[in-house]
């Protein structure tokens, strides 16, 4: 049996189980059913908690070096089968199958970080405040993690987040998008093939997601919920969680803006333009959605960017010529139509591309000029790929139209002026800033957003303490 054939089950304490309801998982390229998913009801859901909550108490209490060494064999095992967790990806998301292998491997990259930032933690000794008495801090684990994931990066999220909860010594239940829960439960398996104790990971899909955040804000033993996706749910969970007072992470929607100041060097920007709004088909959180441009480069910009943009190929993402797939589903392609429509009747120019109009959920990779702020796509996530361009005459004000919006995940300027450029980017609200680059990813730079864009940091060196309660140890030895 392939893994995708054996990946439409829930996973429980290191068995797949099978609920009564199932519900069908869509290629978005094709229509097609890639399978039946079984549809976790409060039942699994309640059992994978339990499963979780009896397994940390041994996990919590594992050595370091074992939990180390487990997760480096997951990662091992689940690069031995990089093609055919990428093809399951491929199927579910729409993604394009090269995406979906890089996206592999920034899962292994983010697991592998996760031993390695634990082998590096150290207990932290505080000055002596007397001869007899001795005060040091210990991290521990904080208890069950429930992990709650996108559909546009059903790996990596999954990864990043399990890598680091279990590497803390914390158990997990994960709830993947309904979308996309195949491959998370295929990653699963794989724990369970690489060794990991039943119960450390495990997941359960359901097409009624509002019962699992139901569920894990009333369980006391789900200490920690760790969640990626819209703001909208972000600060539906945050209020949820309050109840029972857990810790949160989330990890929330942009509307990242790019800034090409008037000495940037537009050839380099245009390149990074074209990654910054249409990878993975324009559907990233960090992804360009409003270009500000400076009038004196702004025509060569657009003219550059829609040459660029109109060469692209549009197909199925197991087709290599493809350079973007298709939307991931109907709710998608009406909100692009819907803001495509917004800003022509206020006055955008579509330089290329237009959202069709077949009934497919393939769009064409668009470019609109003379973009102003009182259209949707500047204060609404495009979250598809369509650039919009915006004309800006002035530095100084270009950062507070920059700043002009209540998300704050990622930014991107662009100038060959270093000093100024550095400038600009202490004054972007953003967590993470480009400046002259889009690649804003890598193991050791923390990872989260500002303002309504999320709470807590993923990656870099404390990418464990979301998981972990600080202790206070106070000793006392007794006369000196
Ligand atoms: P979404 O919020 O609709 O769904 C995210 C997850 O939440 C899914 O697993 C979904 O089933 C679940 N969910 C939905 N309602 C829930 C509820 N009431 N209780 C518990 N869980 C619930 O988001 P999406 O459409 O899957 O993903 C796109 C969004 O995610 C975009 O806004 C994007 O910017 C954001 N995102 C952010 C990051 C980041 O790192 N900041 C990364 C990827 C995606």
């Amino acid at each position: 049996m392939t893994l995708l054939e054996t990946s439409n089950t829930a996973w429980v304490d290191g068995q797949a189980v099978q609920p009564k309801r199932t519900f069908a998982v869509l290629n978005p390229a094709t229509g097609e059913t890639v399978a039946d998913v079984g549809d976790s009801d409060e039942v699994t859901i309640s059992a994978a908690i339990s499963s979780a909550a009896y397994a940390f108490a041994s996990w919590s209490k594992t050595s370091t070096a074992v939990r180390a060494e487990h997760l480096r064999t997951w990662a091992d095992v689940i690069e031995e089968h990089t093609g055919q967790i990428a093809e399951i990806a491929t199927a579910e998301s729409g993604k394009l199958f090269r995406e979906a292998r890089g996206e592999v491997g920034a899962g292994l990259a983010a697991i592998r970080w996760s031993a390695h930032v634990l082998e590096s933690a150290e207990r932290t000794e505080l000055p002596a405040p007397s001869p007899t008495r001795t005060h040091y801090t210990v991290k521990q684990p904080v208890g069950v993690v429930a992990c709650i994931t996108p559909w546009n990066f059903p790996i990596a999220a999954v990864l990043v987040k399990v890598g680091a909860a279990v590497a803390a010594g914390c158990t997990v239940v994960v709830k993947p998008s309904e979308e996309t829960p195949l491959v998370a439960s295929a990653l699963a398996q794989l724990a369970t093939q690489a060794g990991l104790p039943d119960g450390v990971v495990n997941v359960v899909a359901t097409s009624r997601p509002a019962e699992f955040g139901d569920a894990i804000a009333s369980r006391k033993e789900v200490r920690a919920v760790s969640f990626t996706g819209s703001t909208r749910v972000g600060k539906l969970l945050y209020s949820q969680c309050a109840e029972t007072v857990k810790r949160l992470s989330l990890e929330l929607g942009g509307n990242a803006p790019f800034v090409v100041f008037a000495d940037a060097d537009i050839d380099r920007a245009v390149d990074d333009a074209v990654n910054a709004r249409f990878y993975n088909t324009g559907q990233i959180c960090v992804g360009a959605n409003r270009f500000f441009i400076h009038d004196a480069v702004y025509d060569e910009f657009a003219t550059k960017l829609t040459d660029k943009v109109s060469a692209l190929n549009v197909g199925n993402g197991m087709d290599e010529h493809s350079d973007l797939g298709p939307l991931i589903n109907r709710r998608a392609k009406n909100h692009f139509r819907s803001l495509l429509d917004d800003a022509a009747s206020k006055g955008a120019t579509i330089t290329t591309g237009g959202a069709g109009d077949d009934d497919s959920l393939f769009v064409d990779p668009t470019v609109l000029t003379n973009a102003t702020n009182d259209m949707d796509i500047y204060s609404m996530e495009i979250f598809g790929p369509m650039a919009c361009l915006h004309r800006f005459t002035d530095d100084d004000d270009v950062v507070d139209m920059a700043n002009d919006t209540d998300a704050g995940l990622a930014a991107y300027a662009y100038s060959q002026d270093a000093d100024h450029l550095a400038h600009v980017g202490s004054q972007l609200e953003a967590g993470v800033v480009g400046l002259n680059t889009t690649q804003i990813f890598a193991s050791e730079l923390p990872f989260g957003g500002v303002k309504e864009s999320g709470v807590g940091r993923e990656h870099g060196h404390d990418c464990l303490d979301e998981f972990l309660e600080i202790k206070s140890v106070a000793l006392e030895t007794g006369d000196a």
